[in-house]
């Protein structure tokens, strides 16, 4: 089977969300599997430092009527024998930011529309034709259109699959630049809502198949749709979620080169280490048994701030320390930095983005705080499942999916988790962690080690994607 996968952002090339590790871990395990995976991303600026470029093929893309010169640099997936295609045009992804500092880069459908067409001139000028085609949310989400309607001869008759991450992200524009992407009359008639261009409502109306990243949050978008409502539930039949895993060789207590001790299941010593040297070097008070709540997360609404902030003093007032690692919305960085101050020694805000206190934080913590609103299925409680640290989260998406309330369901339970998007229900469900941690050090460290017992790498999701490929006849 050979799958063309192209995304956005591909860890560790260039990140700012889930989609990277996503795009990095699903076609490292499908590849395992015995399928011949191809992945294609753009060469955003950061590629260069962290990727060794062989020149592979040049060629031009049609982008709004013009050729726009493409060289693709050929590298490989770390840790694996995958080849991932970085499709350079300088003037569009020489950046600073893979998106936009601020706001979205005003030539983003420009910008996007070469990736996914590039794609597929890349399939034409290495001789290579995939099977499926995997598109990865709105960015790639012309590619369904560009196999059906293009007529080129490597990927004519490949099956099509959109894995939407984050219905939020939809890929609108005014009608007017509608010709950047070069379909017309009943191609193009599904990327169009209302005034606008939409690329995921074409990609989802158009993909032979169409899936999320987890199985709640699939159900749940065809009630909160965010105005798509209409379009999903006529896909119904072709829409299915399977749930993100997490790539153990980056996230795995026992052989993490990024904390200060190492650990496992059987000696936990390593945990305590790693909660007194970041204690120590956050200007927390080091107190083994102060409960160390940590939320790692990008700054934005979705992510649940507007339920910790209002009540940051009542989470305070239940003993806890807190450190939260993002950055993003400017008022939710000033909240934190702000806090931090007021409680010195209790809490401790990293605004900025780092691989290595995400690590650090995951493992020091013995409570991983994430009420987000809505989840497509969230990686970061499953990283705390690995790291031993108790997620408390809300009941919502793909956190519903993976963390099981102990008050519910003592025999399975991983975690803690609240229904209603209130603080006081965010605040009742930390209540009951943080009484249990400091009442029940027993019981506490059986949801610890449910939570490292469980296999939470990509095969089984590779599995159920084959699975997925399989149905459309491949
Ligand atoms: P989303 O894709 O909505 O941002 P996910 O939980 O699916 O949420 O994935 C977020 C990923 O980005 C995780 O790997 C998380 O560790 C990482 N991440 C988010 N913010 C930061 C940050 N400030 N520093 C380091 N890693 C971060």
């Amino acid at each position: 089977m050979r799958i063309l996968f192209v995304a956005a952002e591909v860890a560790p090339f260039a990140k700012t969300g889930g989609l990277a590790d996503v795009a990095l871990g699903l076609p490292r395990a499908l590849a395992s599997l015995g399928a011949d995976v191809l992945v294609v991303m753009p060469k955003h600026r950061s590629v260069a430092a962290k990727a060794e470029l062989r020149e592979a093929a040049r060629f031009t893309v049609p982008v709004s009527g013009q050729a726009k010169d493409c060289i693709a640099f050929r590298g490989t997936l770390p840790e694996s024998k995958v080849p991932i295609y970085f499709l350079g045009n300088d003037a569009y992804f020489d950046r600073s930011a893979i998106y936009g500092e601020v706001s979205e880069y005003p030539d983003a459908l420009e910008r996007f529309t070469f990736l996914s067409r590039g794609a597929l001139e890349l399939c034409e000028a290495l001789g290579w034709s995939p099977d499926i085609v995997h598109a990865n949310d709105w960015h790639t989400a012309l590619l369904p259109a560009y196999v059906k309607s293009l007529g080129l001869a490597r990927s004519k008759g490949a099956k099509t699959v959109l894995t939407i991450h984050n219905l939020a992200y939809q890929g609108a524009f005014s009608r007017a630049q509608a010709d950047t992407i070069g379909l017309t009359g009943a191609d193009l008639e599904p990327y169009l809502r209302g005034d606008q261009v939409n690329l995921l409502r074409g990609g989802i109306l158009t993909a032979d198949l169409v899936n999320t990243v987890s199985p709640t949050y699939a159900k749940e978008i065809l009630e909160h749709g965010d105005g798509l409502e209409a379009e999903l539930r006529s896909r119904a039949n072709a829409l299915y979620g399977v749930l993100n895993g997490i790539d153990t060789t980056v996230w795995n207590p026992a052989a993490d080169p990024l904390l200060w001790a190492t650990y496992t299941r059987k000696n936990l010593a390593g945990k305590a280490r790693n909660k007194e040297l970041l204690q120590k070097e956050l200007g927390l008070t080091v107190d083994s048994r102060a409960p160390l709540v940590g939320t790692i997360s990008r700054l934005a609404e979705q992510k649940g701030f507007d339920l910790i902030m209002p009540a940051f003093d009542r989470l305070l007032d239940l003993g806890i320390q807190f450190v939260v690692l993002g950055s993003g919305a400017p008022e939710y960085e000033r909240f934190f930095r702000e806090a931090a101050e007021r409680y010195r020694g209790r809490v401790a805000a990293l605004i900025t983005f780092s691989e290595e206190w995400a690590h650090r934080i995951e493992a020091a913590s013995d409570i991983f705080l994430m009420p987000s609103r809505f989840e497509p299925c969230g990686l970061n409680q499953q990283y705390s499942l690995a790291y031993g640290t108790v997620p408390v989260v809300r009941a919502t998406g793909g956190l519903r999916d993976t963390i099981v309330d102990v008050g519910s369901d003592k025999r399975r339970g991983n975690g803690f988790s609240f229904e209603a998007y209130t603080a006081d229900e965010m605040l009742g469900a930390l209540a009951r962690a943080v009484t249990l941690h400091r009442d029940d050090p027993r019981g506490w460290r059986d949801i610890v080690m449910k939570g490292m017992d469980q296999d939470l790498s990509w095969e089984n999701s590779a599995k159920a994607y084959r699975d997925l490929y399989r149905k459309l006849g491949r």
